[in-house]
Order: structure tokens, then C-alpha cells, then sequence
């Protein structure tokens, strides 16, 4: 009633020349807006939605995904369109997250560069990943709930920054598991794997897996990939094995998601790392 109101006093104060009120329910979501959120919904038979500019996927059934990015503003807002063209945009406030960030002074200044065959080929890599995250498809692998690739101590987290001599250098978007090279890595939800990449200039041996409608998982720096391109994957199936390829100081799974190119952080799809760890020793693993 109150979001119907709402959709009303929207309407009105835009000075749209609608008579009718569009009869379209405020979308809601599984999860908090906040930055590095993935949220997932439903909407009513027929009805489309449209968000950061695109028209986002939608299924048959109306269930839907999001995911809001490291800087995501403080508001986000929602379109959506009814059957018969009418449509209405609800607006939701984004909680902003404090990252850890660090700063760090009297570091030599670095002056390695790639040279200009490796830029070649970080151009041709970061391309074949950004390809890999573009693809739709009508997999609702999203809707599963999430499990630990693998269990570990969390030596990275989502959204971190350093600074050295106050120069920002790229934020750490996925949350980092150490353990030793050769330890299994498990699918989180099912999925379709849509790259399969032994070395990478950067993150080494790379795997993403789609799970549907925009939103996939990016496993980095492993030191083997399991699966191929095209193969599909079950929750908990082993896909790879823990390295430290490509630019790594040691071993460990780096696991990032993306919903497009909107980069989300898995933490939050996942429950504590110690209430894993707990349940895994009570099942006897
Ligand atoms: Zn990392």
C-alpha cells in the first residue's frame, strides 16, 4: 500500500502526463542495498526492468539479479515497465561500506612497466575476460544460495586499496583464500563455464563460470583448470586447483563476481567463513 502511494506522489511530482497510475508493485529484493551487493527479486508476470541504463534480464517467471559495484552512489533507481507501456521508477538508498584502505609512505617509486608485447597481450586477455561477462543467458543458477569455493583462512577481502605515496592503486575486488597450491576449488552455485584459461599475464590460470542472467564468478590465479569452455558444473563439483599463477605472491584462490560490469562482492553471498569451517568439521569432512 504505502510503495503504491509512493508510485502515486512519483508520478505527480515528475509532472508525467500519465492519468491512469500504473498498477506496478515496488520491486523487492533478497539482500540490503549496499555497495558490492547482489540482490535478486521477482517482478510481475510481463513486466520489464531497467536499471543503470539497461534493460536487465529478466525470466519468464519475473526473477531477476543485480549487482551494485565497489562505488556504487547513495541512490540506485529502479525502472520498471508494465505490459500495456506504463511505467513507474522506485528509488532505493545504497548504505556506503567503508573499505580498508592503506596507506603507505617512502616506498620506491615503481618504474616497471610492461613492455609493449605483455600490453599486447593484457589488451587480448582483459578483452576475452570482459567478453566471457557480457554473456546473457537464461541460466538461473543465481537463484541457489552460495557456498565457499573452498575453506581457509581470508587473506583479502572485497573493495581494500592501497595507497603508496598517496598514489591509489587498483582496489582488490575479490575476497582471497590462502591454502596450499594444488588444494581443490568447488563450484559455489552450478554454472556454465565460459572461460578456461591456463595463463594469464595477470591472474594466471582464470576461470569464470556463469551463473545466469549477468552475474559470474572469476577464479584467478589457480594452478589448474579442471573444466572446459561450455561445460557445465554442479554446486560443490571440483573445477580447479589453488596456484599462485600469474602476478601472485603466494598461493591462493582469488574469487571474484561480477553482474555485468558492475564487480559485486561474493562475501556477501556466502555465510561466515567460520560457520563453514564449523559445519564442514560436523559433516565430517
Ligand atoms: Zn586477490
Amino acid at each position: 500500500m504505502l510503495s503504491r502511494l509512493m508510485s502515486v506522489l512519483f508520478l505527480l511530482g515528475s509532472g508525467t502526463s500519465a492519468v491512469a497510475v500504473a498498477d506496478i508493485a515496488r520491486p523487492s529484493v533478497d539482500s540490503d542495498w549496499q555497495q558490492g551487493a547482489v540482490l535478486r527479486g521477482q517482478l510481475a508476470k510481463g513486466e520489464k526492468l531497467y536499471f543503470l541504463e539497461r534493460e536487465v534480464p529478466v525470466s519468464e517467471d519475473g526473477h531477476f539479479v543485480l549487482g551494485l559495484g565497489r562505488d556504487f552512489p547513495e541512490t540506485a533507481r529502479l525502472k520498471v515497465v508494465d505490459e500495456t507501456g506504463q511505467s513507474v521508477v522506485f528509488t532505493y538508498p545504497v548504505k556506503q561500506r567503508k573499505y580498508n584502505i592503506q596507506k603507505v609512505e617512502g616506498v620506491p617509486a615503481r618504474t616497471v612497466n610492461p613492455d609493449p608485447k605483455d600490453l599486447q597481450r593484457i589488451r587480448r586477455e582483459s578483452a576475452q575476460t570482459a567478453a566471457a561477462r557480457k554473456v546473457i543467458s537464461e541460466r538461473q543458477d543465481f537463484r541457489q544460495s552460495f557456498q565457499w569455493p573452498l575453506l581457509g583462512r581470508i587473506s583479502g577481502v572485497y573493495g581494500s586499496q592501497r595507497y603508496y605515496n598517496g598514489e591509489p592503486r587498483r582496489p582488490h575486488f575479490g575476497v582471497d583464500v590462502a591454502r596450499p597450491t594444488g588444494t581443490p576449488v568447488a563450484a559455489p552455485v552450478d554454472g556454465i563455464v565460459r572461460l578456461a584459461h591456463k595463463d594469464m599475464f595477470y591472474s594466471g590460470g582464470t576461470l569464470i563460470l556463469d551463473h545466469g542472467q549477468g552475474l559470474s564468478s572469476t577464479f584467478l590465479h589457480l594452478s589448474k583448470v579442471l573444466v572446459e569452455e561450455g561445460q557445465e558444473v554442479k554446486q560443490g563439483e571440483l573445477i580447479a586447483e589453488v596456484g599462485a599463477t600469474g602476478r601472485a605472491t603466494g598461493p591462493h584462490l582469488d574469487w571474484r563476481m561480477n553482474w555485468f560490469d558492475q564487480r559485486v562482492d561474493p562475501q556477501l553471498l556466502v555465510p561466515p567463513m567460520s560457520e563453514a569451517e564449523s559445519q564442514a568439521k560436523t559433516a565430517g569432512q
